[in-house]
C-alpha cells in the first residue's frame, strides 16, 4: 500500500468514465453551450484497464465507476466486468443518475457491484424536473425500488440547495425507516461549469444536521468508516442511515484515501486541484508500465494537505470552471 506525503493511504479510485450526461442538474452543467470532451480524448476501455491495473499494483483496492452518467457511454457493462476481474481490486461501485440504469441491475447483482449510489435530490416529481431539468423521477424512482429489490447496498446522494429542494429533508431522512438505505446529504460544491458559487454556502453541513435535529429529535450520531466524507447519523428503529458530506466545507481531508481520475484521464489527487498529470498523454506517449507506475507513486506523494490548499494552488484556474460532470463527483 502507497502512502502520501501526508501519511494517508491511497486506495480509493474514483473513475469518470464519460463527461456526457442525459440529465442537466443546474449545480453541475450548464443548460446549454456544454463542450463536450470529443470521444478520441476519452480515455479508451484498453486505457481504463490499463491504468485500473496499474494502481491496484499501487495498492488500490476499491473503484468508483462515475461519470458524467456512466450508462450513456457504450458497453457499460463490459468494462464493469473488466474492473471488477482485475487482481487486487475487491470492490467496484457505481454513481448513477438512474434514468438508464434499472434494467442493467440483475447484471450488476450478478457481477458483484460492491453498491450503487443514485442521485436523487428531491422526492418530488416538479422539483426534480427543475433541478435536473429533464422529466425523469419516475425511471429514478424505478431504479431505486428496483435496487432495493435486488439487494444491492444503495446510498442516495442528495445535494442541498437554498430554495430548491431544502424541504425534501425530512421526507428523504424519513426514507431510512422502512428501507435499509443511507440518504446522504451534500453540501452544494462550486463544480458547476459557470465559474459561479456563492461566497458563502448557507445549507452548510451545520445547517442540514440543524433540521435533522428538528425533526428527528432522536438523532444520534453514530461512528464513521475509516477514510469516510460523510458524517454518519441514525435515528431509532429505522433501517437505514444518514449521511451528511461537508463537501464544501472539506472537514473530511486528514483521512482522505481517494484520487481521481477524470473523463479525459487527467488525473487530480484532489477534488479541488487542477489535474496533477495528464494519464492519457503519458499513455498516448508511448511510456512503459514501469515509468507509468514511477510517474503514479511521484504524484501521489506529493498530494496537497487539503482541498484548500490545492484550490489555492489553482492560481489562474480560479474562480473554478470545471463541471462535476467531467470530474466525476
Ligand atoms: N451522473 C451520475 C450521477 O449524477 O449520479 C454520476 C456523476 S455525478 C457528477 C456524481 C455526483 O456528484 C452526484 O451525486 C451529484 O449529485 C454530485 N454533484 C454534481 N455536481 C455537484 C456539485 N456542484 N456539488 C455537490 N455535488 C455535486
Ligand atoms: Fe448528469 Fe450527474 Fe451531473 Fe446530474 S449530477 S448533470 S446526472 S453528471
Amino acid at each position: 500500500m502507497l502512502f502520501d506525503n501526508h501519511n494517508r493511504p491511497i486506495t480509493y479510485l474514483r473513475l469518470a468514465v464519460t463527461d456526457r450526461c442525459n440529465l442537466r442538474c443546474f449545480y453541475c452543467m450548464p443548460e446549454e453551450g456544454i463542450q463536450y470532451v470529443a470521444k478520441k480524448n476519452l480515455l479508451s476501455y484498453e486505457e481504463i484497464e490499463r491504468l485500473v491495473k496499474a494502481m491496484a499494483s499501487l495498492g488500490v483496492s476499491k473503484v468508483r465507476i462515475t461519470g458524467g452518467e456512466p450508462f450513456v457511454r457504450t458497453d457499460l457493462m463490459k468494462l464493469l466486468k473488466a474492473i471488477i476481474n482485475i487482481k487486487g481490486i475487491d470492490q467496484v461501485h457505481l454513481t448513477t443518475n438512474g434514468v438508464l440504469t434499472r434494467k442493467h441491475i440483475p447484471a450488476l447483482k450478478a457481477m458483484g457491484i460492491a453498491s450503487v449510489n443514485l442521485s436523487l435530490d428531491t422526492l418530488n416529481r416538479e422539483r426534480f424536473a427543475a433541478i435536473t431539468r429533464r422529466d425523469d423521477f419516475d425511471k429514478v424512482w424505478a431504479t431505486f425500488e428496483s435496487l432495493l429489490v435486488h439487494d444491492i447496498p444503495v446510498k442516495l446522494n442528495a445535494v442541498v440547495m437554498d430554495g430548491r429542494n431544502t424541504t425534501d429533508i425530512p421526507a428523504m431522512a424519513a426514507l431510512t425507516k422502512d428501507h435499509p438505505v443511507s440518504v446522504r446529504f451534500i453540501e452544494e460544491m462550486p463544480f458547476n461549469g459557470d465559474g459561479s458559487h456563492y461566497p458563502r454556502l448557507v445549507w452548510n453541513h451545520t445547517k442540514i444536521l440543524q433540521v435533522l435535529k428538528e425533526t428527528f429529535p432522536n438523532i444520534h450520531k453514530k461512528p464513521d468508516p475509516a477514510h469516510a466524507t460523510a458524517s454518519h447519523y441514525a435515528i431509532p428503529g429505522h433501517q437505514g442511515d444518514i449521511g451528511i458530506i461537508a463537501a464544501y466545507s472539506r472537514t473530511f481531508c486528514g483521512s482522505c484515501n481517494r484520487i481521481r481520475v477524470t473523463a479525459q484521464g487527467e488525473l487530480k489527487t484532489c477534488l479541488y486541484d487542477h489535474g496533477v498529470m495528464s494519464i492519457r498523454d503519458a499513455m498516448r506517449a508511448g511510456t512503459s508500465d514501469e515509468a507509468l507506475l514511477d510517474m503514479l507513486t511521484h504524484a501521489f506523494r506529493h498530494r496537497h494537505k487539503d482541498g484548500f490548499e490545492a484550490e489555492k494552488a489553482r492560481g489562474a484556474a480560479l474562480p473554478i470552471h470545471e463541471s462535476m460532470s467531467t470530474i466525476g463527483g
